[in-house]
């Protein structure tokens, strides 16, 4: 057991400020010496390490292979070249008509609403996006309303970042009240892991305005593991619900951290028990500095279709890559 579970509830924004920032921390509070510490200097200069200590609490003591640590300890690894991995994997810097504003898909639209997130996660596909040319100012909202309003095809908008539950939940109200003016939306989906990282973020102002909101908000939460989620994620799904959220989940597959049938079966049984859908498990975005968790289309359709054979059709996340360019997600079928 690690000792850092904190039993008083605490604030959300207090575990961000006490997050850890460096391996050598990290690797402490997990009872693991220097031996497990990889090369990181670059790596972390490169994207810097963030981890809640929610998160951390969940990490196996003593063990240097725990898929949960895999996936933020900084490793040099990471600034290895390899070919067909790029910094802009999605071309999203084609898809952005204005600040901040993605227009991939033809009646939805994603709002890069917060330039953080709550932890940093090293394969992920925006950790090198310009954050710092795309924060939304509080009048550029207005734009945001705007062009939706000048594209009556639109009808469901789409909050991340970053991570878009990082802004205040004044802030999110105020923006969510404006957005529920516009009767040509009908659905507000939020992209977001600070459920999973730190549990308190679910607290009664974010309930508050998803039960106020005239959209249907669908809250979708990223996980990876079935380690993640525990009972205190289950009675937080479980407040979203009652207020009337949808709750579904979209995960990464990951070489050493969840690319095996157990591993698979485990989160989808979690997730479930959880109240939360598997909805995609996305074969990784070839994003510089990800190439080591990533593995072949080949080889994950045969992993799903292993996984499929042991679970329900509605435990089964679909497959699914986005290729730049393409009308909308590529899903793969199972082998
Ligand atoms: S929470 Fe999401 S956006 Fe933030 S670092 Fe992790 S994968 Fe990237």
């Amino acid at each position: 057991m690690i000792p850092i579970q904190n039993t008083e509830p605490t604030h959300w924004t207090d575990e961000l400020v006490h997050a850890v920032k460096t391996p050598s921390e990290l690797l402490t509070l997990l009872g693991l010496d220097d031996r497990h510490l990889p090369s990181s200097q670059n790596a972390m200069s490169a994207f810097k390490m963030l981890i809640p200590r929610p998160f951390i609490a969940r990490m196996e003591y003593g063990n240097a292979e725990d898929p949960l640590l895999r996936q933020v300890l900084a490793d040099d690894i990471e600034m290895q070249p390899n070919a067909g991995y790029s910094q802009d994997p999605l071309d999203e810097g084609n898809h952005t008509p204005q600040k901040a504003l993605v227009h991939k898909y033809e009646r939805r639209v994603l709002v890069i609403a917060a330039g953080s997130c709550a932890v940093n996660c090293r394969y992920c596909f925006r950790r090198h996006f310009p954050y710092s040319d795309n924060q939304l100012a509080q009048q550029e909202w207005d734009s945001v309303i705007h062009y939706i309003e000048a594209n009556p095809s639109i009808n469901e908008v789409i909050l991340s970042g970053g991570d878009p539950l990082m802004l205040k939940d004044s802030l999110l109200s105020k923006h969510i009240a404006r957005l529920n003016t516009l009767p040509q939306l009908k659905r507000l989906r939020i992209h977001t892991r600070l459920p999973i990282v730190i549990p308190e973020r679910i607290n009664a102002e974010l309930l508050q305005w998803v039960e106020d909101s005239k959209l249907d908000v669908i809250m979708v939460l990223h996980s990876n593991h079935g380690n993640e989620i525990d009972n205190i994620i289950a009675k937080k799904v479980l407040q979203l619900k009652q207020a009337g959220a949808t709750v579904l989940n979209q995960g990464v597959l990951l070489k050493g951290i969840n690319d095996t049938v157990e591993a698979q079966v485990a989160l989808s049984e979690r997730l479930f028990a959880a109240g939360i859908l598997p909805y995609y498990m996305f074969t990784l975005d070839p994003i510089e500095g990800g190439a080591h968790f990533d593995i072949s289309i080949d080889t994950a359709q045969r992993l799903m279709g292993q996984v499929a054979q042991k679970l329900p059709g509605y435990l089964m996340p679909r497959l699914a890559k986005e290729i730049p360019g393409e009308p909308a997600k590529t899903i793969f079928a199972p082998l």
